[in-house]
């Protein structure tokens, strides 16, 4: 059976080079072409930009991104078993799809990307929020790519788009909403997966910000979040007071030693985060 791009169906695709999903990798497959292509929509400006996508899999959503007219796609994929099929997809797309076998954890695809640079994946959770928080904090901003499309289980999209005192505001939502801005862009069924896995997921759309939100030193912003929500019911006096003396710092950038992390926004974070930085 053809597609819409006249390539075989990804079902066949998957048949003729036996790519039975391996859990261990997290291969949960989208097989339907209509839904990738509109999910590769959502990556913003396709014909204009080179994406990067990590984990292409049998190439559901690298085929959506080229129908969609992405100028160049550059594919990283750990699965060697995927190699062929995705190669296939290369020779129909002369030029357009790079390939390469590896883990995304270990490279570092940049030499092969002209900017401006877009990211998209459907990744396994563990690895997705890992390489999400390394391309939020590179070691100058703005970063390498101008905005990041990526699937999440539900429930990562409701702690990366939190605002505050919502039941999912921690860690997440400050390092995503620090420099990027967040949207939940598309929710799916655990059957639009194959095979489905026992979650709902979400699409969320992160574009890069040309500076942060609000001024802090990104690693004394790092500290102090991950301190006050490593123990998130605490009261903030006794949940940063590893990090010294605090009361009268807190009260300095207006905020109460008695409120909880949870309770606080994200610029008064960054005016912590400042405060602590001038004390050195
Ligand atoms: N993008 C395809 C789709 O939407 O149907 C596949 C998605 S599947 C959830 C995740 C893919 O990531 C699998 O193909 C898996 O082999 C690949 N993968 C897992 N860990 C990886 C890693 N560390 N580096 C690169 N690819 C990885």
């Amino acid at each position: 059976m053809t597609s819409p791009d006249g390539l075989p169906s990804l079902r066949d695709v998957i048949r003729a080079h036996d790519l039975a999903a391996k859990k261990e990798l997290g291969q949960n497959f989208l097989l339907d072409l209509n839904l990738t292509s509109k999910i590769a929509r959502l990556a913003g400006d396709l014909a204009n930009s080179d994406i990067l996508e990590v984990g292409p899999g049998p190439g559901g959503l690298t085929r959506g991104l080229l129908m969609e007219g992405a100028r160049r796609v550059v594919a990283v994929e750990k699965d060697r078993r995927c190699i062929a099929a995705l190669e296939e997809v290369g020779a129909h797309y002369p030029g357009r799809l790079t390939v390469i076998e590896g883990d995304a954890l270990q490279l570092d695809p940049l030499q092969h990307l002209t900017p401006p640079i877009r990211i998209a994946a459907n990744l396994p959770y563990n690895v997705g929020t890992e390489l999400l928080t390394r391309w939020l904090t590179p070691a100058v901003w703005p970063p390498f790519w101008t905005s990041m499309t990526l699937m999440f289980q539900k429930e990562v999209a409701l702690r990366i788009t939190a605002k505050v005192g919502d039941d999912h505001y921690g860690r997440l939502a400050i390092l995503c909403q620090w420099r990027t801005d967040p949207k939940i862009v598309m929710h799916l069924p655990p059957e639009a997966f194959t095979p489905a896995p026992k979650v709902h997921s979400a699409v969320v759309h992160l574009k890069a910000l040309p500076e942060p939100r609000f001024p802090a030193d990104a690693a004394v912003l790092n500290r102090v979040v991950a301190q006050a929500f490593g123990q998130r019911r605490k009261m903030l006096r006794s949940s940063l007071k590893p990090l010294g003396d605090v009361e009268a710092l807190l009260e300095s950038v207006g905020i109460k030693p008695t409120s909880r992390a949870e309770e606080i926004p994200l610029e008064q974070f960054c005016a912590l985060a400042r405060a602590f930085a001038a004390r050195g």
